[in-house]
């Protein structure tokens, strides 16, 4: 079993990451903000519930999105572990997750901390907001979600520290670099890999 999380402000490049990393240990990347993309697109119940808190750019209630994962994480391709992105996302989540987790009789392996200087996640987010043409993400609404992940999600990062679980990995350098960094890191810890289904 591989249970994994990967925590790092917008822009760090945890998406891209989590997705190498998961593949790297055979276990699904599961990250809530594509969950609820998908919902919206397909137009399921969840997607209607979520479309208008997604699209103003807030969160989606603590509860909710626990469901959600809980959900996720009880499909059968989760059953070898998982790694999660953009989950927990504060300490009420942390909370849900933990007691989920508990009543199955699991815990995490690893939490993997992508740093990445703050000005370099502004420059970063700016140069995407550009690419993509989001006029609206100017570098007040990027400092302003920057300040939310110190102050909401940097905290998660102390609960599994002081359980010797974070792995921290320096977010500056070349995809592979990075990706090299994680697994070597994640192996000196004597993570596994799971064995395909
Ligand atoms: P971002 O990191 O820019 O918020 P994501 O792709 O992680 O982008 O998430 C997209 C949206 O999905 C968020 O703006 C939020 O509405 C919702 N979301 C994702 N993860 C969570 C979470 N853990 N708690 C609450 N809402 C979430």
């Amino acid at each position: 079993m591989t249970r994994l999380l990967i925590v790092g402000p917008q822009g760090s490049g945890k998406g891209t990451q989590g997705v190498r990393i998961a593949d790297a240990f055979g276990v699904p990347a599961i990250s809530t903000g594509d969950v609820f993309r998908a919902a919206v697109a397909d137009g399921s119940d969840l997607g209607s519930q979520v479309k208008a808190i997604i699209e103003a750019g807030d969160l989606v209630s603590d509860e909710l999105t626990s469901a959600v994962v809980r959900d996720r994480l009880s499909q059968a391709d989760a059953a070898g572990g998982f790694l999660l992105d953009g989950y927990p996302r504060n300490l009420t989540q942390v909370m849900h997750l933990e007691e989920f987790l508990e009543g199955r009789g699991e815990e995490l392996d690893a939490v993997i901390e992508l740093s990445v200087p703050r000005d370099e996640s502004i420059a970063r987010l700016t140069l995407r907001a550009q690419e993509q043409g989001r006029t609206d993400d100017t570098e007040a609404v990027i400092a302003n979600r920057l300040a939310i992940y110190e102050r909401e999600t940097a905290p998660i990062l102390g609960v599994y520290g002081a359980r010797g679980i974070v792995v921290q990995i320096d977010g500056v350098g070349s995809l592979d670099e990075i990706t090299a960094r994680i697994v070597a890191a994640l192996d000196a810890r004597g993570v596994k890999r799971t064995a395909a289904a």
